[in-house]
């Protein structure tokens, strides 16, 4: 098959999904498929990004900090640093460039997304947050040039499993999760979940925030969303389905009764190299699957009341216009006050149902056509009404 070269931005490239990108990148050239990085981008941790510099030599890099671009800028003359929360955008726009993998995390990851598709690029999509937010504007641009890839583990196999017929004969797409930590938990046990506790996902190794997602299953129903955006697919055509041995990773049921499943080991890098060489599949000699050892799969229904931040968004989502952008705003503050510790595990669901009380009080009836400066002045006021909610722990 093709071996042109792929001209690849990144963002995000110290997390947990750049960083697994970066390795598939490696493990593609050593096995023959050329590929260049124009650019990395991220927002923390100068240390790795230095050195994925020194390995990957980019044109252009970014960090956030004016002071860690400084210093990045001694240390590497031959790279043009930028920084500040423009230059992600700056660099999913770079001529010359054929996939630009957008792996931020939150609301950062839209506007890159928008502006990437504009630019006629590929985007290979981790940060899910641009369709939650965003889906309708980003399909709007897809209509316009552009193309747009899933890495997330559970759209990569709907991609797949969407190939074995056509658009008008699927009759359900069924995402599966793994149930997250806490599983076997009762609601009353969730009281008392600490930060640790839900930092533990059983299957997966994964930034901060959507590990806590998982956890409260806001993650699944933003999959449920994103699936909604990258298929077409009707609401009420999507369900999901519990499986805790993560190896299912997503399956679409035709109206003849047929289910065509994806399975795979819970390893990022296969969706991850799926996205970048589509759809072309390439060999590679990560961990496979052994049925001999697997012996038997499990499923089981998925359970809304013990997830009811789960619940939220999927009313959100039926809400329309900004309130995801409003429940997504508030998920990032209300993760990060639960990892400080400042308010129960519980408090994250029941602030997100305030804030979409007060998303249809006060925004609802004035929506009207979305826009992009719409979208972030309710992300704005979102993030300050979360951050002053009182959330007692029960
Ligand atoms: P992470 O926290 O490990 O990494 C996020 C990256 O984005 C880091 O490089 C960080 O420095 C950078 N970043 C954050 N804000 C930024 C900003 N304002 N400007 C520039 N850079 C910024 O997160 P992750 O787990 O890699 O997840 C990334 C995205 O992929 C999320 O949307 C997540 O939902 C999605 N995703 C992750 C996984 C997984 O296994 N980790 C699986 C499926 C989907
Ligand atoms: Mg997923």
């Amino acid at each position: 098959m093709g071996k042109q070269i792929i001209r690849l931005v990144l963002l995000g490239s110290t997390g947990s999904i750049g960083t697994q990108t970066l390795d598939v990148v490696e493990r593609l050239r050593a096995s023959g498929r050329p590929i260049d990085v124009i650019a990395l981008a991220a927002g923390g941790n100068s240390r790795l990004l230095s050195e994925q510099i020194n390995a990957f030599r980019p044109k252009v890099a970014s960090i956030r900090s004016e002071t860690d671009a400084a210093a990045l800028r001694v240390a590497h003359p031959t790279t043009e640093i930028l920084c500040g929360e423009d230059a992600p955008r700056t660099l999913a726009q770079l001529p010359n460039v054929d996939v630009v993998v957008n792996a931020l995390v939150g609301a950062a990851g839209l506007i890159p997304t928008i502006a990437a598709i504009e630019s006629d690029r590929t985007v290979a999509l981790a940060n899910k947050e641009s369709l939650v937010i965003g889906g309708s504007l980003v399909r709007e641009a897809l209509r316009r040039g552009g193309r747009l890839l899933p890495i997330d583990s559970e759209h990569s196999a709907l991609l797949q499993c969407l190939q074995a017929g056509t658009r008008s004969d699927v009759r359900r797409v069924l995402i599966t999760a793994s149930g997250g930590p806490f599983l076997h938990r009762t609601l009353d046990d969730l009281r008392t979940v600490t930060p640790e506790d839900a930092l533990a996902h059983p299957t997966w190794s994964m930034g901060p925030r959507i590990t806590v997602d998982s956890a409260t299953m806001v993650n699944k129903a933003f999959e449920v969303v994103e699936a909604h955006y990258l298929y077409d697919a009707p609401y009420e055509q999507i369900s999901v389905v519990v499986h805790p041995q993560s190896i299912v990773h997503s399956m679409v049921e035709y109206t003849d009764g047929s289910v065509i499943a994806q399975l795979a080991t819970h390893d990022m890098r296969i969706p991850i190299q799926y996205a970048l060489t589509f759809p072309d599949r390439t060999a590679t000699a990560l961990p496979r699957l052994d049925f001999d050892e697997i012996g038997s799969l499990a499923f089981r229904a998925h359970d809304p009341n013990r997830y009811p931040a789960f619940r939220v968004v999927l009313d959100a989502a039926r809400a329309g216009g900004s309130a995801l952008a409003a429940i997504n705003a508030a998920d990032e503050v209300l993760v990060d006050r639960f990892l400080e510790g400042a308010i129960p595990f519980l408090g994250i669901a029941a602030g997100l149902r305030q804030i979409l009380s007060a998303w249809t009080r006060e925004w609802q009836s004035s929506d009207g056509r979305l826009s992009l400066e719409r979208l972030l002045t309710v992300d704005r006021w979102a993030r300050q009404e979360a951050g002053y909610l009182h959330l007692d722990p029960g």
